[in-house]
């Protein structure tokens, strides 16, 4: 199946930060040259996985007439090797990068969630986590595609090692939530505090549904993440493509806040009261300390 979404580009390859970056006479994005020990350990982490996306496949194909028995496996599998969430779904064109073929009929989300207790440990504290969660999602992944292959059906890893499928519009399919306003999927018990690794494949498998739960009218009177951008880069207003509301973030605003310096900013992400409500001693404390080095803090209208 031929994909139809184009591929927002990461690092320097997507055009907005680049002619920002070359517009200030650097070669890199500092956000990305400053990089710790520890960071580019779990790059290099899923980098080193990518050659284990694919494989071959066992001949021996044990029998696929079972999907919901099988969905239910495949989830126990997951979870056994470290996801905190699973969802399956049909792969549909607009869920693959324009121009990619993935030759197969589901996508499985296996997702890992972030500590949020590291925000209180400050902005490295809180990229090095998502870059390990990114990195533990590439294994499993990996280890829940070969797994498939093993059972006879194909199957293939997507990561931040190498991905030809979208995050988002997979999350939405199998009932992980609603976008929010900072852009991000939002789920009931997450927020956004998740990181995905997929597999694609052919194993039969039933499959979950979108689920909506308020998300969307809440962000509509919310805003907190909007009044605490520090770069102001979080419409108002939202826009619609596929049927699915969505809020678009201005780069060229967000960038020189999250790219165009060394600190990373997570900021929109982090007090949203979808992530903050499983945590609010830690919430309070985030609060205090950033209002300290002078921060805006959040409120609502
Ligand atoms: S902070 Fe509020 S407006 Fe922003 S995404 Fe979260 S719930 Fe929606
Ligand atoms: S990452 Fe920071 S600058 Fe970018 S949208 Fe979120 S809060 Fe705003």
């Amino acid at each position: 199946m031929r994909g139809t979404t184009p591929r927002r580009e990461q690092g320097m390859a997507d055009p907005v930060l680049a002619s920002m970056v070359h517009a200030m006479g650097l070669e890199s994005a500092p956000h990305y040259s400053a990089a710790k020990p520890g960071i580019q350990a779990y790059r290099n982490r899923w980098a080193e996985l990518a050659k284990f996306r694919d494989g071959p496949v066992n001949p021996q194909r044990i029998e696929g007439n079972d999907p919901a028995g099988m969905a239910r496996q495949i989830k126990a599998k997951a979870m056994e090797l470290g996801a905190d969430l699973v969802g399956i779904c049909r792969l549909q064109p607009h869920m693959i990068d324009l121009g990619k073929d993935v030759p197969h009929e589901f996508a499985i989300a296996a997702c890992v969630a972030e500590d949020y207790e590291k925000v209180l440990l400050g902005a490295d504290a809180v990229e090095e986590e998502a870059m390990r969660v990114y990195a533990k999602c590439a294994e499993i992944a990996t280890d829940l595609a070969a797994h498939i292959r093993s059972c006879g059906y194909p199957a293939r890893a997507h990561h931040n090692g190498g991905r030809e499928v979208q995050a988002i519009p997979i999350f939405y399919q199998v009932g992980f939530g609603e976008l929010g306003r900072h852009g991000s999927l939002i789920h009931e018990k997450y927020g956004s505090s998740f990181r995905p690794g997929i597999v694609t494949t052919d194993l039969p498998l039933a499959e979950d549904r979108p689920r909506e739960f308020g998300v969307q009218d809440f962000c509509l009177n919310c805003n907190v993440c909007r009044l605490n951008c520090p770069g102001d880069a979080i419409p108002d207003d939202y826009v619609r493509t596929h049927g699915i509301k969505r809020w678009l973030i201005d780069l060229e605003k967000c960038y020189p806040y999250s790219r165009l310096r060394e600190e990373y900013c997570h900021l929109c992400v982090d007090v949203c009261p979808y992530n903050v409500k499983s945590h609010p001693d830690t919430f309070r404390a985030f609060l205090k300390q950033r209002k300290k080095v002078g921060y805006k803090t959040p409120q609502s209208r």
